[in-house]
């Protein structure tokens, strides 16, 4: 089946979020953690906003010249990147919406929250030639930052999930 590794971590990261959610979401680090987490997405959204991404990269999809976000792609996410969306309050589809696309993109775009490096750090030719070299630079900035604290909470949550003693 062409989604069933993706469909199996989404199914773990919804276990566990059932299963440990509550306690991870009151753990002083783990939220500190998501909070700055949040702040950081919402600053690269708002960064990119400013910059006229979304509105390059919608009109891209319209023109039909293709998407980014092709089948494949979300076999770079596993459970615990996928937890961190649930405690960032972001739901996880159980089926794909567009056939052929990457299994979480939908009609309005991406339906993650936390991305992984690729989805963050990839600028096509057209979009790098309408952003221009100073305003990749400073968007690479932004992501740097996402990145490295998006890295510090699933560590953080690996971390709490190893410490869990585990039921026979
Ligand atoms: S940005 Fe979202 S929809 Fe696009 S490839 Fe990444 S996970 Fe999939």
């Amino acid at each position: 089946m062409v989604h069933e590794k993706i469909q199996s971590e989404i199914r773990k990261a919804k276990t566990l979020h059932a299963a440990h959610g509550s306690a991870l979401a009151l753990d002083p680090v783990i939220l500190s953690l998501t909070d700055g987490y949040r702040r950081a997405i919402e600053k690269t959204g708002t960064s990119m906003s400013s910059m006229g991404v979304p509105a390059a990269c919608t009109a891209c999809v319209e023109k039909g010249s293709g998407s980014c976000c092709f089948q494949g792609i979300e076999e770079g996410y596993d459970h615990v990147l996928l937890l961190a969306n649930l405690l960032l309050g972001c739901d996880l589809p159980d089926s794909a919406e567009v056939p052929d696309g990457c299994f979480f993109v939908g009609s309005k775009g991406c339906k993650l929250t936390a991305r992984y490096y690729f989805c963050l750090h990839y600028f096509c030719p057209d979009l790098m030639q309408v952003l221009g070299k100073d305003r990749v630079q400073a968007l690479l900035i932004t992501l740097g930052e996402e990145l490295s604290i998006g890295w510090q909470l699933e560590q953080a949550v690996r971390n709490r999930l190893a410490a869990i003693p585990q039921r026979r």
